[in-house]
């Protein structure tokens, strides 16, 4: 049976602080949506069409470079339009596995045995998987409501497999604008029979920012554990303020530098990346480059955060020392902590800032500046 899929990739679903949808993100080093499309290219698939978002085009591109039979479309604005739009250019095909790309656990046998319903008789055919759990309904404020039966209850996954013609009239069918939560509804909806063949744990969608670690250890992947450090220091200047760890301090002096000077982040950042692997806070933000003059250094740890969501690494805990006679930190440590926290996308217990002075001795004594050592804790692939 000559099969064609489809991957829809067209969500924007970012951990706080990265800017690349999960999708794109290194799942054991390789791009979260290349497991899928290689998946569906071993099997045999024909053609796979990515339905993305037109924004993300180039990651798309880069994330399956080389796969056999890879080709993308813009995405719609719901998963429902996504569809629609990428079945319409999909070829002569006798099937289509419709496939999430944030379930990158696809094995090649799962796709053999979706076909092979199909090829027994069946119009449409799924994956599923038990609900373990007792359910029950419950409001937003987390008041239970009412106990829901489970026997029976199923977890629906990812790809769903459709005689095309049938997903096809399906969609015809639907009416325009219409929003589903996955194609089993859509032909449902049109009087169609599904059968459901048992999911694969390993299927799992990556929904929350501990899924990926977890399902690197669910495909066996080994996790380390890295430490990065990073020491900065900054000058005093003119001035009335400095800023550190993102706060700004009143002070009889500022601090001089080529962007806002917060040595607290410019340390941390060097942390961030020592942990990475990725070198250091001059190599991606040159002193030169005159776009970085009077930098809010948020931009700079916004961009560790960005590399380490993208390498599939997971912060677990910083801890900053500043070490200054003046200004007093004490006041300023809790606000320091929130908003470090805020950008790291940390709970506050895995953000620590702490402050000491140098005893007046060196110039951290004389005050001729300021000086910070960080340490980043960070979970990723070996
Ligand atoms: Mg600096």
């Amino acid at each position: 049976m000559k099969f064609g899929a489809i991957i829809v990739a067209g969500g924007h679903g970012v951990r706080a602080g990265g800017e690349i949808p999960k999708q794109y993100s290194l799942l054991c080093g390789r791009p979260v949506i290349r497991w899928s499309a290689e998946a569906f290219a071993v099997a045999g698939a024909a053609e796979i069409v990515i339905a993305c978002s037109p924004d993300h085009a180039d990651l798309c591109r880069s994330a399956t470079v080389d796969v056999l039979g890879v080709r993308s479309v813009s995405g719609g604005a719901t998963r429902t339009a996504s569809v629609r739009q990428a079945l319409a250019a999909l070829g002569d095909v006798d099937a289509v596995l419709v496939h999430d790309a944030a379930r990158p656990g696809l094995s090649v046998s799962l796709v053999h045995a979706l076909i092979a319903e199909l090829e027994a008789g069946a119009a449409a055919v799924a994956p599923a998987l038990p609900a373990p759990d007792t359910l029950r309904r419950a409001d937003a404020s987390g008041r239970i409501l009412e106990d829901v039966a489970r026997e029976g209850v199923m977890r629906m996954q990812t790809p769903q497999a459709f005689h095309t013609e049938v997903l096809r009239s399906a969609y015809a069918a639907l009416a325009v604008g219409a929003s589903m939560s996955d194609d089993i509804a859509v032909v449902r909806m049109n009087g169609v029979d599904a059968k459901l063949i048992k999911g694969d744990a390993k299927l799992m969608k990556l929904t929350y920012p501990e899924d990926m670690a977890m399902l690197e250890r669910m495909l066996g992947a080994e996790r380390i554990i890295c430490v990065g450090q990073g020491v900065d220091a900054h000058r005093f200047g003119e001035g009335s303020f400095v800023t550190l760890c993102g706060v700004q301090i009143p002070h009889s002096k500022g601090l001089v530098g080529h962007s806002d000077a917060d040595a607290g982040w410019h340390a941390l950042v060097d942390a961030i990346l020592g942990a990475l692997g990725e070198g250091d806070i001059g190599a991606h933000f040159p002193p030169s480059d005159p776009q970085w003059k009077g930098a809010d250094s948020e931009r700079f740890l916004r961009h560790a955060v960005e590399l380490a969501e993208r390498a599939g690494a997971r912060i677990v805990h910083v801890d900053v020392t500043l070490l200054c006679e003046r200004p007093k930190i004490g006041p300023y440590r809790d606000a320091m902590r929130a908003r470090t926290a805020e950008v790291l996308g940390l709970p506050l217990g895995r953000v620590s800032i702490k402050a000491t002075t140098t005893e007046r001795m060196g110039f951290l004594g004389r005050e001729e500046g300021l000086a910070a050592q960080a340490t980043a804790t960070v979970e990723r692939s070996a």
